[in-house]
């Protein structure tokens, strides 16, 4: 049977990019918890849900499918059948995405699917790398290694800055104070679960946090 390595940690830490290279490393699936939250904030701005209001969130009837593409070298997201891979990075989104996965029936909803789709790679062999923000806490206290990848919010800032093509540093800056503030208060639990251990990327290239990870989940 296969093995669940979760990874968590707050918005710029690097996980996207570090699960992924731990994935590919290791020869496991990839599944990314932030995209499917961002691909049904998506799919809620698109049909019109107020966003900013929890009620009619949690009572948008007939929800969409989303379904994840697991391969950490081409990772991707659909709704309703729609690729949305793009859209889901856009400012739209990320700024809505806090407040609509600080709806509990939204989080029980994607926890159950990402649920699934972890025993779905279990069943199929090595494995899946699952990233997010409450993986080892909630959706897989029994992952085989729990890492909390983190780094300073400077470093996060500038980070995202340069990913999204050398943005405004005190704004990226700003969004993600935001980000983490309301991540905070609906996102729990924002610390390292218990058995996690912290890797903090601050002073580490991508590739030392990768290798870092591989070394603690192959040890
Ligand atoms: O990982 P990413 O930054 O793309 O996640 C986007 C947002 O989705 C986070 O800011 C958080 O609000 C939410 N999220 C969550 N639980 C997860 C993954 C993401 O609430 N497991």
């Amino acid at each position: 049977h296969g093995v669940v390595v979760a990874i968590d940690g707050p918005s710029g830490s690097g996980k996207s990019s570090t699960s992924r290279g731990v994935a590919a490393d290791l020869g496991l699936r990839y599944l990314d918890t932030g995209a499917q939250y961002r691909a049904l904030t998506w799919w809620m701005i698109e049909h019109g849900v107020d966003v900013d209001d929890a009620a009619a969130i949690a009572s948008a009837s007939l929800w969409p499918r989303l379904e994840s593409g697991t391969d950490p070298e081409a990772p991707t997201i659909t709704v309703d059948g729609r690729r949305v891979d793009a859209e889901i990075r856009g400012q739209a989104v990320t700024d809505a995405v806090s407040r609509v996965a600080g709806v509990q029936t939204v989080r029980n909803r994607l926890i159950e699917l990402q649920r699934e789709y972890i025993r779905a790679a279990l069943a199929e062999g090595p494995g899946v790398v699952a990233e997010g923000r409450d993986i080892a806490a909630v959706v897989w206290p029994v992952a085989d290694t729990k890492i909390y990848l983190t780094a300073d919010q400077a470093v996060r800032a500038a980070r995202r800055g340069a990913e999204n093509g050398g943005a405004d540093l005190i704004k990226t800056q700003a969004d993600l104070a935001r980000r983490d503030a309301e991540d905070a208060l609906t996102t729990r639990p924002l610390d390292a679960a218990p058995g996690a251990v912290v890797v903090d990327g601050t002073h580490l290239s991508l590739a030392d946090v990768i290798a870092r990870i591989v070394e603690i989940a192959t040890e």
